[in-house]
């Protein structure tokens, strides 16, 4: 199988001269990104000896240290905050030797082994090996409203925070395959889901369609914007405008709890991208089953590389996976 279009990596060696300080750091396994899937990878490779070095990120846990409170990871009968499950995965890493460090991979050069990372555009590591886990962050509308009511009423995850709103009405946003699953697996829990849309159509594909207008507690909204989201402590409504900038525009006023966006994500790939294979979207692309990217070495885990899932576990098993492969490469 050959996943993979053949990347003149050679041809970019011209990057080289900026890198290659003979002072570099060398670590043998370097993992770049700090939610479940780094630090997953942490352990693994921590326990296997290969004295990991992890670089946080901007955000350091990631995704989950956005959200409240995390009751579907394995292991937590009563829950636990996004920020102290982070913690405790933290902690775990670190017990077994991984060396957790502030920062952000700014360059890289994935020509030839060993690989070199530039953290905050001054320091250089070389790295034997790479586990990228550096995640997707959320679309958010821009509304100054929706970021004073992020973790109060404003989500964008359904699958993470949908439980809190059992019984109550929500919205979504968006008309792709995300807005639609996420507003048929509310539509389960809540007692009314609108699902507003900017278009007069889904983008979503016709099987994902059909399960919103099969169910009976969805209501569409084509054609509408939100202006605001409402609320004092807590989000209680939003203000939309129907047909905007048409002459029939007129403002529409909803009654909700919680608001949900499911407009896209952007994977945080960019900096790899020169060297890494990705979709058109930016998703790092591996090899089914492993997480080996086009680069020998080069590992991916996470939601980086993870267009259908995108949850705590699943972002944790394939940091185990990214440990085990770089563990085997390693060892080759
Ligand atoms: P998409 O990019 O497919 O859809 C994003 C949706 O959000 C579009 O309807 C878009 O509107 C809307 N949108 C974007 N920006 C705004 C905005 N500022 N205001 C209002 N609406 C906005 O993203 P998805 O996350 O839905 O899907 C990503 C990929 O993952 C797709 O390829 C999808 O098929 C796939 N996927 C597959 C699933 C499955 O098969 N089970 C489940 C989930 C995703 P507009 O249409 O007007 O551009």
């Amino acid at each position: 199988m050959n996943l993979f279009k053949p990347m003149d990596l050679d041809s970019k060696s011209d990057k080289k001269a900026d890198l290659g300080n003979e002072n570099a750091e060398k670590v043998k396994c370097l993992i770049i990104g700090s939610g479940p899937a780094g630090y997953t990878a942490a352990i693994y490779a921590a326990r296997a000896n290969l004295a990991p070095v992890m670089i946080q990120g901007m955000e350091p846990g990631g995704q989950l240290t956005t959200t409240t409170e995390v009751e579907n990871f394995p292991g937590y009968p009563e829950g636990v905050t996004g920020a102290v499950m982070m913690e405790d995965l933290k902690a775990q890493a670190e017990r077994f030797g991984t060396e957790v460090r502030w920062g952000e991979a700014t360059q890289v050069d994935f020509s030839q082994r060993p690989f070199k990372v530039v953290v905050d555009d001054s320091k250089e590591i070389e790295a034997d090996s790479v586990i990228i886990a550096t995640g997707a962050t959320a679309k958010y509308l821009g509304l100054e409203s929706e970021e004073r009511f992020k973790g109060s009423g404003v989500s964008g995850c359904a699958t993470c925070d949908g439980f809190f709103y059992k019984g109550k009405d929500v919205a979504v946003v968006g008309g792709g395959d995300t807005a639609c699953e996420e507003a048929t697996y509310l539509a389960n829990l809540c007692n009314k889901v609108y699902l507003i849309v900017r278009k007069d159509y889904l983008r979503a594909s016709k099987p994902m369609q059909k399960r919103v207008f099969d169910t009976e507690n969805i209501e569409v909204l084509f054609e509408h914007n939100t202006k605001e989201v409402t609320g004092d402590n807590v989000v209680t409504g939003a203000t939309l405008i129907k047909k905007m900038g048409t002459a029939e525009e007129e403002e529409v006023k909803i009654n909700i709890d919680g608001f949900f966006l499911a407009i896209g994500h952007t994977p945080n790939s960019k900096v790899f991208q020169e060297y890494i294979e990705t979709d058109e979207v930016g998703y790092i692309k591996t090899i089914p089953g492993t997480a080996k990217t086009n680069v020998k070495g080069v590992f991916a885990a996470g939601d980086v590389q993870d267009t259908t899932y995108r949850q705590a576990i699943t972002a944790a098993a394939s940091g185990c996976m990214a440990a085990l492969d770089a563990e085997r490469f390693l060892g080759e």
